[in-house]
């Protein structure tokens, strides 16, 4: 098989291993326009990219149409091209990029849905807002107009043990219940992306509902 025989395939047998309703984000980073169109038209439903300089880049060579999901950090300086790029922001964490975001999709006209991420492993390397001041987060984000809160974000350990992830994805689904059950005004909790390619089948069963996989469609980086 060539290379994109295999990948097709491994979008096919992804497809076949999650439930259906369960959305599929291809993690295009380092990858090109190429393998991302094949990608789509394989079946995978979003495009996620971690970096503004590489989703800019790629964005007039990638011809299939799916929705594009910002999932690394984003700086602020990078707003205004990640409002132009983007469909989704997965990795909201500050109120401060909150409101710059706000800001960019005012002049552009338009309303960014957003994911919260949690910083699960409460590491101060990691990105992310702390579980326990994510409900304050939410309740900061959901009053600025071009903004609308869809659910929640997190990371995770990458490698080990697919079980080391699984406390991760436990509290990340604790927060989501519970801000569901707060009833915020402008918030749905609609999606919780958990799980990367080692983990995923763990993040499922742990109530995610969007999960990002890389190596598993594409090889190794
Ligand atoms: C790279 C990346 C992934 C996918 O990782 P794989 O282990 O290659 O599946 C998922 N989420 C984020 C945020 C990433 O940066």
């Amino acid at each position: 098989m060539n290379n994109f025989e295999i990948l097709r395939k491994n979008v096919a047998d992804i497809l076949q291993s999650i439930p259906s309703g369960v959305i599929l984000v291809a993690a295009a980073k380092t990858r090109n326009a190429r393998e991302v169109d094949a990608a789509v038209k394989a079946g995978i439903h979003a495009i996620g990219h971690n970096y503004i300089q590489e989703a800019e880049q790629m964005h007039p060579l990638v011809t299939e149409k799916a929705p594009w999901h910002m999932i690394g950090h984003l700086q602020r300086n990078k707003v205004k091209k990640a409002v132009e790029l983007f469909d989704m922001i997965e990795t909201m964490d500050s109120l401060r990029l909150a409101v710059e975001v706000d800001k960019h999709c005012a002049n552009a006209n338009k309303v960014m849905p957003v994911l919260i991420e949690i910083n699960s492993g409460k590491e101060s390397n990691k990105t992310g807002v702390l579980p326990e001041n994510a409900i304050e987060l939410i309740r900061q984000v959901q009053t600025l107009k071009h903004i609308r809160v869809m659910g929640l974000m997190t990371m995770g350990p990458r490698f080990g043990n697919p079980e080391d992830a699984r406390p991760y994805y436990k509290i990340t689904k604790a927060i989501f219940r519970k801000i569901k059950e707060e009833q915020i005004p402008n918030v749905e909790m609609k999606y919780l992306s958990m799980g990367m390619s080692n983990s995923y089948q763990i993040a499922i069963e742990e109530g995610a509902n969007i999960v990002r996989i890389g190596t598993s469609l594409f090889g190794p980086r």
